[in-house]
Formats: C-alpha cells, structure tokens, sequence
C-alpha cells in the first residue's frame, strides 16, 4: 500500500503514521526526519536545508524532491507512507511523474483535521525523541519519566521550529501553499478527510476503517 499523509503543522501526523507503518510494514518516509537527519550529519543538504527549517519556511522543490526519489526507490517493495511530502503543488506533480515512471500508484491520500488554535497549543509543548522520532506533549501525552523517552530512555528535545512565531508561520503556509494539495488529490477521487481532535487511539481506528474501505474500492 502506498499513502500520502496531509495535514498542518501538529496534527499528528508523525505519531500516526509510525503506528500504520508498524502495523501493516510500510515504509514510513518523513521528509521533515530526512531533514532533521542531515542536518545533524551536516551534509551538503543539511546545511541548506538548516536555514530554511529554522524559519519555518519551506526548503525549495527541487532540494526535496531528489531526496524523495532515492526513498522511494527503496520503499518500492514495501509500499511506503509519506509523511510531509508532497507540500505544494508542483511536488505533488512531480511525485506524480515519478510513480508512474516506476510503474506503482498511491491508493489513498489521508488528511488529518485540526483546528489552528489547538494547533500552536500541541506544538509549543512537544517534546521529541532525537532517537526513535517518538513525540510527547508535556501535558496531554508526557512520558513516564519528566525529560526522557519511555522507549529510548534517551533526553527528549524541543525542535527549534516549535516555538509560536515559528509554528504560526509554518501553519501560514500550509494554508497557502499545502491545502491546495487537497483539492489535487480530489480531483483523483484519492482524498480522504479525518478529525484530527480527540484521543489518539480513536483517531488511529478511524484510520484504519476508512483504508480498508478506501482499499476495498
Ligand atoms: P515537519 O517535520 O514535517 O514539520 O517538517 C519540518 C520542516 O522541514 C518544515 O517546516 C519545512 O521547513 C521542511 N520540510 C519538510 N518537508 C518538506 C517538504 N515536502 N517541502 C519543503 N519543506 C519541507
């Protein structure tokens, strides 16, 4: 199975997307990880990409999309789950191209639905694993021991792009450059919409009921 995961900044798509890829093994491709990964090995991409993430804009299309070719050709045989690519349109384009050159399609398109003001709530108090990527929120989902990961045990850290100027920007741009990506994916009858508000387990099984339907079809 093939997914694209699209929705704003903290709606959870992280935390979703890593149970779907454990439960049915896909391989689970996270442009913002990738990026997070070179920047901390300081490649050529990292140090490009570093200045563009710290002000919660967009690192440039072509940048992105070089790197998600060579994921993808690895992800073939498992299915893959996007998770933060495509973000604009002419991403979503080129995705397009590509999969057809490869011969495989995406079956469902999930968009997680949140509103704004809950949005710089979550955000501002997510704490992350450098290790496992895991995320907590400080108040509705902390770990059991303050400051350390349940599963890693290793210190969790605020991203630098979680502070509220930031988020507020990063929300900005999802409504302008990322939502019309909805509609893109309409028009392919591949969109499907999901309440992104209430408990994580629930949201997780209502994701799971609308891919077998969406799936089945
Ligand atoms: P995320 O972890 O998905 O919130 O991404 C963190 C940051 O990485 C974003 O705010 C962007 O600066 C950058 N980024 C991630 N994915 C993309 C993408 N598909 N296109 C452009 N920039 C991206």
């Amino acid at each position: 199975m093939n997914l694209i995961f699209l929705g704003p900044p903290g709606a959870g798509k992280g935390t979703q997307a890593q149970r779907l890829c454990w439960d049915f093994g896909m391989a689970q491709i996270s442009t913002g990880d990738l990026l997070r990964s070179h920047i901390a090995k300081k490649t050529a991409i990292g140090i490009e990409a570093d200045k563009y993430i710290n002000e919660g804009n967009l690192v440039p299309d072509d940048l992105i999309i070089g790197m998600i070719r060579e994921e993808l050709a690895y992800a073939e045989k498992t299915g893959f789950l996007l998770d933060g690519f495509p973000r604009t349109v002419p991403q979503a384009i080129e995705l397009d191209n590509m999969i057809t050159s490869m011969g495989i399609k995406i079956d469902a398109v999930l968009v997680l639905e949140v509103p704004g003001d809950e949005l710089v709530a979550r955000l501002t108090a997510r704490r992350t694993c450098p290790t496992c990527g895991k995320s907590y929120h400080l108040i509705f989902n902390p770990p059991a021991k303050e400051g350390k990961c349940d599963i890693e045990g290793s210190d969790l850290f605020q991203r630098k792009d979680d502070n509220e100027e930031t988020v507020t920007k990063r929300q900005q741009i999802y409504e302008n450059q990322t939502k019309p990506i909805i509609n893109y994916y309409k028009g392919k009858n591949l969109a499907h919409t999901i309440n992104g508000v209430g408990k994580m387990d629930k949201i997780y099984s209502s994701i799971k009921t609308l891919l077998n339907e969406a799936v089945k079809n």
